[in-house]
């Protein structure tokens, strides 16, 4: 990379640990949050951000010891609990939701971020790719922000639902037919809530993420070594090869995606619902190289 770009990324490291040192505003402080995967990754980061602004948070993730530990390393039972679901089980969410209110009173804002990535090429797809993609992230989706919505009308104080979808709900990339479908469906399931939700005060947006490899599980699990592959790097140099072709020149980590989320439902943005965010350093906004 040339000089040039070397001192964007010093810089742009600078103005990050600057932004990491500024106290956050706290207009969560009397929320109840479930987040969905959170015992990882871009979902740890939001149950933290949600945390760190005086939410309680419930941490749902289908590994349950993870969950509890993540949920543990928030603080104690009086603001984070930990939730073991598969949010492709609808009586399995109707619990988490029920355990929810009975922790805290309530559920005010939910993000639907559980995921996995099973992508392959369109002739390696196989059947049980498709339906498990599909199950967790259409469907759970779906039966999460059902159970949610029901929580939230019979509490007649609005709310918040944030789908975590992808920049790969708008655009084609390579080898990823089953998790890029399920991404459109889950943007249109926002489009489709805000509507419907929208008389009873429940807002609906999307934040639209790409390239979050460091802190990612889904990278790890054999994901970044196809992505790594398909674009002819090392794997371990991934996350600055999607630096590099976005417009920013800057990684995206998964804080940033919290970052969103917290503004997409704080006050600031009261009027606003049916919205995809893209966090994504600019590389949905133009075709590069
Ligand atoms: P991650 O693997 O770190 O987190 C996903 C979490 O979801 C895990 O903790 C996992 O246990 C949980 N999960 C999986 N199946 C589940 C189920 N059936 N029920 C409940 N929980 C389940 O990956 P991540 O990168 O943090 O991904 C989080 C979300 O962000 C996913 O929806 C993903 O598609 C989306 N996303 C990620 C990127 C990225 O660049 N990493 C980009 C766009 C969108």
């Amino acid at each position: 990379i040339s000089d040039y770009e070397k001192f964007r990324i010093e810089y742009w490291a600078l103005e990050e640990a600057k932004l990491q040192r500024m106290p956050k505003p706290k207009s969560h402080a009397t929320r109840v949050a479930l987040v969905t995967g959170a015992a990882s990754g871009i979902g740890k980061a939001i149950a933290t951000r949600l945390a760190g602004e005086g939410a309680c948070v419930v941490v749902a993730d289908l590994d349950a010891d993870k969950a509890a530990a993540a949920a543990a390393e928030l603080g104690s039972t009086d603001v984070a609990v930990g939730v073991g679901v598969d949010v492709s089980d609808a009586a399995a969410v109707r619990r988490a939701v029920d355990e929810a209110v009975l922790a805290f009173g309530g559920v005010d804002l939910v993000v639907n971020n559980a995921g996995l990535s099973l992508s392959k090429p369109l002739l390696d797809t196989t059947e049980a790719d498709w339906d498990l993609q599909h199950d967790v992230m259409a469907k759970g989706s779906f039966l999460v922000s059902q159970a949610a919505a029901r929580a939230m009308i019979d509490q007649r104080m609005g709310g918040d639902i944030v789908y975590i979808a992808s920049k790969n709900s708008v655009f084609a990339g390579p080898n990823n037919i089953a998790y890029s479908a399920t991404k459109a469906d889950q943007a249109h399931q926002v489009r489709l809530l805000a509507v419907e939700l929208g008389e009873h005060g429940i807002r609906v947006n999307g934040i639209n993420p790409d390239g979050v490899v460091r802190g990612s599980g889904i990278f790890a699990g054999g994901w970044g070594a196809q992505r790594a592959a398909t674009y002819g790097v090392d794997e371990a140099d991934l996350g600055e090869f999607y630096a590099q072709r976005t417009i920013l020149k800057r990684e995206v980590l998964p804080e940033h995606v919290a970052n969103a989320v917290a503004a997409i439902t704080g006050d600031d943005l009261s009027q606003t619902t049916g919205l995809h965010i893209p966090v994504d350093s600019g590389v949905a906004a133009a075709f590069l190289r």
